[in-house]
């Protein structure tokens, strides 16, 4: 695989007046903690990030997506040449470090605002960790900054598996050509204010957070004369990562379902990211192993996977799928997705709609100790905070590249609001010692969400049919598809895209489902059941959501398939609903968003046709 490693950096600001400063750009050593004094730890970088050096005037950019760029265009603030001072939040980092660089900025520096922190602040009166539960001031995010929404896994091989005789294209469309530095707010603090007085202040930029927590007027700069002066030295290599897939084989092995969690981390710790979701696939792995001490098999095949290079940009797993496609084509019923299983006692699902009664009803089985309480289950704490809502999958984890074949998948965890101890994501205090202490005291959010994860897929693996609901389908298309209406009617230049044919496909979908519904609700109350009429159901139950996916992929990025959900193009995280034609409509290409009412409306018609009787 193209991975890169850090060999040496640096940062200084120089003022008009002579003054420097240096940045340490290092985390603090912390007696209580001793991971963040390990010898071998690992430097504040970003993963993918581009070999180079810059020296110029900087721009405070906010969260960097591209309507930020849009308004300090707007606003005349000069952005060639210059160099992207941006905050943490929003949109999936490496957007950020693409958008600075398609403005012709020439680098890019991200801090963390403890804007971002809730009311857990040392503003507020909180201690900083180790002591409390804030953030601690040296904290540094590290992460991939690869083009995520274009496409995961190794830059080199878009589309088809990474091996060592591999055909290798140019990176360039997928990682940044300007470097980048991860900076904490302690240290970025005289950067934003050398900008105090110069540009736009922050309060008339009006813009969504663009004002953070730091005592400075967040204005957009550049301060002439104040320059930045960046290096980033990074190691291009290609090197062996290992997955490591453990598989029980299951009566019907022509239906699997697959269990994923990666194993790499940024730091020493990792603590939350990913080991408390490898903690609970190591349980869930035990639990399996004493049922099969019993002689127990499961009716469909478990396959337990262990990703690597997840981090810079769900490596492992995207160069997997893309190897085995042709099997799991064929045999694979869902992905089970675990990446952190706790940061905070919040617990959060999202998954394709033909999983959310299973997704919902296993909760109200679990006993989860919300906030002290020792009765009430993991749906208690999971209603109390979604409304009932189970969440779209964007991107950001392992799920991606399955949802984008057309596997029907679920990915969960829990995390911290805004009253909850500060989770430090990526940086070197993710570890033992913050988990213990303030995360998770007692690992019980870990052994419910465990239990969850487990007794989940032993439904999904173990019911004599699989625990879909198709209707559950058709309601979410609806809501999506008023959801498009609405972004249709509100941009008065769009109004004459017809979805009609989208909704016309939806009701194909409403009754192929419905009836399907039947069809299996009297097969599972037929005594004894006809094993064949089961296997046919099951079948379609496994199939349908391939329908779903479009070869030639999304515009501009192939590799998203899935036309009824996909990562924004400018988010990288957050989803976006009917994305062929939303993503058209907001960028106002009406000829292609009509040409995706189209191809939206076949992907519906396929799986309604593959569910049909
Ligand atoms: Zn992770």
């Amino acid at each position: 695989m193209f991975l890169n490693y850090p060999v040496s950096h640096s940062l200084s600001l120089s003022l008009p007046n002579g003054t420097t400063y240096t940045p340490s750009l290092t985390e603090e050593v912390l007696a209580e903690d001793d991971t963040s004094s390990y010898p071998n730890r690992v430097p504040t970088f970003h993963g993918y990030s581009f070999t180079g050096d810059a020296s110029a005037e900087f721009v405070y950019v906010g969260r960097g997506q591209q309507v930020d760029f849009q308004r300090l265009r707007a606003l005349g603030v000069p952005l060639e040449g210059k160099i992207a001072l941006s905050r943490y939040g929003g949109p999936f980092r490496g957007l950020k470090v693409k958008n600075a660089q398609e403005n012709g900025m020439i680098g890019a520096v991200l801090f963390i605002d403890p804007g971002d922190d809730g009311n857990v602040t040392e503003a507020n009166g909180y201690a900083a960790y180790p002591d409390g539960p804030a953030r601690n001031p040296s904290s540094s995010q590290r992460g991939s900054v690869q083009f995520l929404s274009t496409y995961p896994g190794d830059p080199t091989t878009p589309g088809y598996p990474s091996k060592p005789d591999s055909p290798r294209t140019s990176i360039s469309d997928v990682t940044p050509r300007i470097p980048s530095l991860p900076i904490s707010w302690a240290e970025v603090v005289p950067l934003l204010a050398a900008l105090d007085g110069w540009g736009t202040p922050g309060d008339e930029v009006n813009r969504t957070r663009w004002v953070g927590a730091l005592n400075v007027s967040y204005s957009t700069g550049p301060a002439p004369g104040a320059t930045i002066s960046m290096s980033n030295v990074m190691n291009d290599t290609f090197t062996s990562i290992w997955n490591t897939i453990g598989i029980i084989n299951g009566t019907s092995q022509d239906e699997v379902i697959l269990i994923g969690n990666h194993r790499d981390a940024w730091i020493v710790g990792g603590a939350a990211d990913p080991n408390s979701g490898s903690a609970v696939m190591v349980e869930l792995s035990k639990a399996f192993g004493a049922l099969l001490a019993t002689g127990w098999q499961p009716k469909r095949t478990i396959v337990l996977c262990s990703w690597d290079a997840e981090e810079y940009g769900l490596v492992g797993s995207t160069e997997w799928v893309e190897e085995y496609i042709p099997w799991l084509t064929e045999a694979a019923v869902s992905y089970l997705n675990i990446d952190i299983a706790t940061s905070g006692p919040i617990p959060d699902i999202s998954a394709t709609p033909e999983l959310h009664d299973i997704a919902i009803s296993t909760m109200k089985k679990i006993i989860y100790p919300y906030r002290g309480s020792t009765n009430s289950t993991l749906y208690d704490a999971w209603y109390s905070s979604s409304q009932g809502e189970v969440g779209v999958l964007g991107s950001g984890s392992d799920y991606t590249t399955f949802l984008h074949r057309g596997i029907s998948s679920i990915d969960m965890g829990s995390y911290g609001g805004p009253d909850d101890p500060v989770y430090h994501y990526h940086t070197g205090y993710d570890s033992y010692h913050w988990m213990t202490t303030f995360g998770d005291p007692g690992f019980v959010q870990h052994k419910a969400i465990g239990q969850y994860l487990t007794l989940l897929a032993y439904h999904l693996a173990n019911d004599e049919i699989v625990p879909y609901n198709v209707n559950t389908f058709t309601e979410e298309m609806r809501q999506y598809y008023v959801a498009l209406n609405r972004t249709i009617v509100s941009n008065e230049a769009s109004a004459e895209v017809d979805i009609a044919p989208l909704g016309e496909a939806i009701d194909v979908f409403d009754e192929a489902a419905t009836a399907f519904m039947t069809a299996l609700e009297s097969a599972s109350s037929t005594s004894p059941p006809d094993p064949e009429t089961i296997d046919v159901l099951n079948h379609k139950l496994r199939n349908f959501h391939r329908g779903f996916t479009s070869q030639g992929g999304l515009p501009g990025r192939e590799f998203y398939r899935h036309v009824v959900f996909a990562p924004g193009l400018d988010t990288g995280y957050a989803p976006v609903t009917f994305p062929g034609v939303t993503e058209q409509v907001i960028s106002g290409d009406l000829a292609l968003a009509r040409e995706w009412v189209g191809k939206t409306s076949r992907g519906v018609l396929r799986a309604a046709e593959v569910l049909g009787l």
